[in-house]
């Protein structure tokens, strides 16, 4: 089992950001209200995610690092329709074959905390230990026994860099969550997770930004719902990480739905720069690609192209207005 774990681990685990990602994205399925993540060396050195969610009890604890168990699926239908960001059961057992993984928790209403260290696969003792409701994941080691992996990984700078991408894309994503991002003893995030979408957005990039925005809200028939911010043409940046696209609480990239609102900006929007647009879209569930590779953040949609030329007409019509 350890070895088929090492290899889906390759699919789960890229590097210290995919990590970071599965590890928010159970603690979201735990309904935390309050996320804390604290990176080392850009996450090679540690990655800690602790949050207060539901907990696990301690035989839970010992499911959790086995591949192919999941508390959240209940039937196969829920592949296409399921509520949850994991459903697989691949995310913890993953990331134990290739590191050594520290899972305590304590379940809401226990008095007492569970922990357990599993080693590269190699499940450990179960101890009793002092610690508020909720959960907290802990790697530490990633990599040491995959030496062809750990050569892929970049600069500390560079991983870090990463890790902040998807904790600003997953606070975006869930404004009702808390989260804070520590670097070492530097705290580089921390959104109060109030549910207010403008506030996360300040959190991340600042004031200045933030009081440039133009909103967004519009309503289509079957069920479409597009809501948002977009910066001013003439606000813009060298690179896209200032832009996020979520789909019924997911955070998704779609390349169709990115160029027809990049296009919006046009012409005014400098050769090789990136205008500022963050999406929350709402869509009859049964509109999204059930094949979906969970782990892939591009999601299809059908009606792919009317619901990206909505996109379009919504962010080319909020900025003709404040144009006015
Ligand atoms: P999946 O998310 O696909 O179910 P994971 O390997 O990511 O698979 O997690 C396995 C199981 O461990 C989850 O189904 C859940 O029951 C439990 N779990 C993981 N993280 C948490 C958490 N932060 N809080 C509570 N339970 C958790
Ligand atoms: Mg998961």
């Amino acid at each position: 089992p350890v070895v088929a774990n090492q290899i889906a681990a390759g699919e789960v685990v890229e590097r210290p950001a995919s990590i970071v990602k599965e590890l928010l994205e159970n603690s979201f399925d735990a309904n935390a209200g309050q996320c804390r993540v604290v990176l080392d060396e850009g996450g090679l050195a540690r990655i800690s995610v602790k949050d207060d969610g539901i907990g696990m009890g301690p035989e839970d604890l010992m499911l959790a690092t086995e591949r192919h168990t999941t508390s959240k699926l209940t039937r196969l239908d829920d592949l296409g329709h399921s509520p949850w960001l994991g459903f697989r059961g691949e995310a913890l057992a993953a990331i134990a074959s290739v590191s050594h993984l520290t899972l305590a928790s304590r379940e809401s209403g226990a008095a007492v905390g569970y922990a357990l260290t599993v080693e590269f696969g190699r499940i450990g003792d179960l101890a009793p230990r002092a610690m508020s409701e909720g959960t907290q994941v802990e790697v530490t080691r990633l990599f040491d026994t995959v030496p062809a992996r750990q050569k892929a990984l970049k600069s500390p700078a560079a991983e870090l860099a990463a890790c902040q991408q998807v904790v600003q894309q997953l606070a975006l994503c869930r404004p009702d969550v808390g989260i804070t991002l520590w670097h070492h003893d530097r705290r580089l995030l921390e959104t109060g997770g109030t549910g207010d979408r403008l506030a996360a957005i300040m959190a991340i990039f600042g004031r200045d930004l933030a009081e440039q925005v133009i909103a967004i809200d519009h309503t289509f028939s079957r069920g479409l719902r597009i809501q948002g911010y977009v910066a001013p043409a003439h606000v813009h940046r060298a690179n896209r990480a200032g832009q996020g696209l979520y789909l019924n609480r997911r955070w998704i990239t779609n390349w169709t739905l990115r160029s027809a609102i990049e296009e919006a900006f046009k012409p005014e929007l400098p050769d090789r720069r990136y205008p500022y647009f963050w999406l929350w879209l709402t869509l009859d569930p049964d509109t999204v690609d059930p094949n979906a590779h969970p782990t892939k953040a591009e999601v299809r949609l059908l009606g792919e192209r009317q619901v990206a030329a909505l996109c379009h007409r919504a962010v080319q019509d909020a900025l003709a207005e404040a144009a006015k």
